[in-house]
């Protein structure tokens, strides 16, 4: 007997259901061990039949999945999520976190619904369609971990497939909650920690001591006169929001320990949200040429004054896929969504693009819904995410 595709497509969305109420349930956070989520999907996989590649990270604690479905034929697509969520610590939820809710509101709640469980739960429910499909080209997961910490394991997990499958895939999606819109573009982000040791002594004596508050105030406005500079020099992008490399200090650490004290030490943490045509390795390029130079001046006074600037959270790139890639129409073709939309925020897939795939976010849900309180999925979300798996079968096959 031959079963309605709609039918098919119904039981598969409710298996989505019922498989995000599972991922949900593991509470991998960021920074943690995510064996026993790798275990639980590595377990689905091996039902279905399917081989699949581990990355793990050095100390064995974590780790990336690869597989593919179909084919070893140039050409497939990838399609990728992370298996790790933000905390809810601080957070006031009104049910429990790591338990997929029915409210009967239309409503999925539960930590990780949104971003990302949910694309995984669609992948892994249109699994037993892209078995039996007599697909053409091959379909690839790939699951990483640590990247609500600053998508720490995709460059590896990227390079892992290139350098595994003897073909070539050809596509990316990065299921980011995008309510199934095509995103081409992303911003990168990197947060940088800048630390200045100046000189202690008598308030009295600020002529002769070197103020680490006063120079730490300083570079703060530097950085934001640079990022005026760079608007001012037509470093500008219109479709993002701000249309500019945005740089911003967010911290700056409680310094000195008395007002009649000058303060020796001042540390603060900013970030640098690029736009594609710009690089944040300039950037930091240019501050710390600055810094090399406002030490000469202040050394005269305090040998010691020095600025030191470390790495606070990984150089994520960002994404701009052009619209002549083929990618463009086909991601158009299996949302039935022809405009094509930018995000400010950070993912992995700047980091698929730089790998040489061509890269498009799309995935169920909303971005607004990620990392807060009660984050939840519309079940409406996650039909269509099921529907979009069946589109692309049915594309590939
Ligand atoms: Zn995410």
């Amino acid at each position: 007997m031959i079963e309605s595709v709609e039918l098919v497509l119904k039981s598969s969305q409710e298996k989505a259901v019922e498989l995000l109420s599972k991922l949900v349930s593991f509470p991998v956070l960021g920074g943690e061990s995510n064996i026993l989520i790798a275990e639980w999907i590595e377990s689905y996989l091996k039902e279905h039949g399917v081989e699949f590649t581990n990355v793990p990270n050095e100390e064995g604690n974590k780790r990336s999945i690869h597989c593919r479905i179909g084919p070893a034929v140039d050409g497939g697509i990838i399609l990728s999520g992370h298996q790790d969520v933000v905390p809810v610590e601080g957070q006031t939820w009104t049910t429990d976190p790591f338990v997929l809710i029915d409210k009967n509101d239309g409503k999925l709640y539960a930590r990780g619904s949104c971003d990302m469980k949910g694309f995984l739960a669609c992948c892994l429910a249109a699994l037993p369609e892209m078995l039996k499909a007599d697909l053409k080209k091959p379909i690839y997961f790939a699951f990483s971990y640590d990247e609500e910490i600053g998508c720490l394991a995709a460059p590896e997990l990227a390079e892992h497939i290139k350098s595994t499958y003897t073909e070539k895939p050809k596509y990316a999606i990065i299921g980011e909650p995008s309510m199934m819109q095509p995103v081409v573009g992303q911003k990168g982000i990197v947060v940088y920690k800048t630390h200045v040791n100046g000189s202690a002594g008598h308030s009295s004596r600020i002529r002769t001591e070197v103020s680490a508050i006063n120079e730490a105030a300083r570079l703060i406005l530097w950085l934001e006169n640079k990022m005026n500079q760079l608007v001012a020099d037509g470093r500008t992008d219109e479709r993002f929001i701000p249309p500019h490399t945005s740089i911003h200090c967010g911290i700056f650490e409680k310094s000195g320990i008395a007002p009649n004290i000058v303060s020796d030490k001042a540390s603060f943490n900013w970030d640098c949200r690029v736009i594609p045509m710009d690089k944040s390795t300039e950037i930091l390029a240019q501050f710390e040429a600055h810094c090399r130079e406002l030490e000469k001046c202040n050394q005269s006074k305090f040998p010691d004054f020095k600025i030191v600037t470390e790495l606070d959270h990984s150089d994520v790139p960002p994404l701009d896929t052009p619209e002549h890639l083929s990618i463009v129409p086909l991601i158009r073709e299996l949302t039935g969504v022809d405009e094509l939309t930018t995000v400010s925020y950070a993912a992995e897939a700047g980091q698929f693009s730089n790998a040489g795939f061509e890269t498009v976010i799309c995935g169920p849900g909303d971005i607004a819904q990620a990392h807060r309180a009660d984050e939840f999925i519309e079940k409406d979300q996650l039909d269509q995410g099921v529907e979009f798996m069946f589109r692309l079968i049915n594309k590939f096959s």
